[in-house]
């Protein structure tokens, strides 16, 4: 039998790249890309849906299914990809205007269920696509290059959000970092639950205050860089017992309080871990009714043809 070796290049596309140059987007492609094939997935096993935004355009330059969605909505798509088909790899990606500003209803409540699947977030701290607006990741106060006035709200904690929401696997990520980038995400996808990686990503066009150089500088104690993996120093927030509500609650509280580090120290890598039964597997043990669900035990495309007919 011959065993079939992937390397990035199966997962890369020939469709044209409009994302400008220099963009934080092109190391996280690369990273996913990288993770696919460090897992050797076969790109016809592999579902990449997005919503709008610079980084929306992902699916395109990703050599797998995928689903370019409307804007905020990468979540519940992927969600019903995922229950349509089991079977596959699920990527949920999109940008930080996307998915915490339009799609924040659909963040929050994904964490709830622990569907498997992987959502990636492309944070630059602005709205790319539509000319450099704040996102909800810009802290109150600052102004990019692309903003006329600085930003009039303060701004939110996706790491905190995801883990007070039920996430069971919360980390956070760098663009300009592909290698430990491809490696998070490898880890992510591996993760049996609904895993979330918030990625720091670079926009020179518009954000010129969240730039490589800034990223790069040596501002942590001791001369450290100012982005630094928690796993180098020992840190670990993986849940041993999930049933031990104790631990949960004191890994969780500790996890967001290491979210909240932010400018000297930036902390990367995974904060908050936990493996409990996936929504799906609820469903296969009977934890939920599956005959409650839309999903329906031997669905075929015929039915959903009859479902959309009823509608007519
Ligand atoms: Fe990248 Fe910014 Fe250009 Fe969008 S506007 S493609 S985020 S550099
Ligand atoms: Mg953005």
């Amino acid at each position: 039998m011959v065993v079939q070796t992937f390397t990035s290049r199966d997962y890369k596309t020939d469709t044209h790249n409009t994302w400008c140059a220099g963009c934080g987007d092109f190391g996280v492609l690369n990273a996913i890309q990288a993770g696919l094939a460090e897992l050797q997935l076969p790109p016809h096993e592999v579902a990449v849906v997005s919503g709008i935004g610079c980084s929306g355009k992902a699916p395109h330059y990703i050599n797998a299914y995928g689903f370019h969605t409307l804007h905020g909505r990468a979540l519940p798509v992927a969600t019903g990809v995922k229950l349509a088909n089991p079977n596959l790899t699920v990527l949920a990606v999109g940008g930080d205007g996307d998915g915490y500003g339009i799609g924040a209803g659909y963040f929050m409540n994904s964490g709830r269920r622990n569907v498997d699947l992987t959502y990636l977030v492309f944070n630059n701290g602005v709205y790319g696509l539509t000319k450099g607006q704040a996102s909800p990741t810009m802290p109150k106060g600052l102004k990019t290059k692309g903003m006329a006035e600085p930003a009039v709200q303060d701004n939110i904690n996706p790491l905190a959000l995801a883990i007070a929401s039920g996430y069971t696997f919360v980390a956070r990520g760098y663009a300009l970092e592909p290698k430990r980038l491809a490696r998070l995400i490898a880890q992510a996808v591996q993760h049996r639950g609904t895993a979330f990686i918030d990625i720091l990503q670079t926009c020179p066009v518009y954000n010129d205050l969240y730039t490589k150089e800034w990223y790069a500088e040596k501002t942590g104690s001791n001369g450290r860089a100012r982005l630094f993996y928690l796993d180098d120093e020992g840190y670990d927030g993986r849940v041993a017992d999930p049933t031990n509500v104790d631990e949960v609650v004191e890994k969780k509280v500790h996890a967001i309080a290491r979210s909240y580090e932010w400018g000297a120290n930036i902390p990367l890598g995974v904060f908050y871990q936990m493996e409990v039964p996936t929504f799906e597997e609820q469903l296969g043990q009977g934890g939920l009714r599956r005959d409650r669900l839309p999903v329906e035990e031997n669905f075929e495309y015929r039915d959903l043809t009859r479902l959309m007919d009823s509608f007519r």
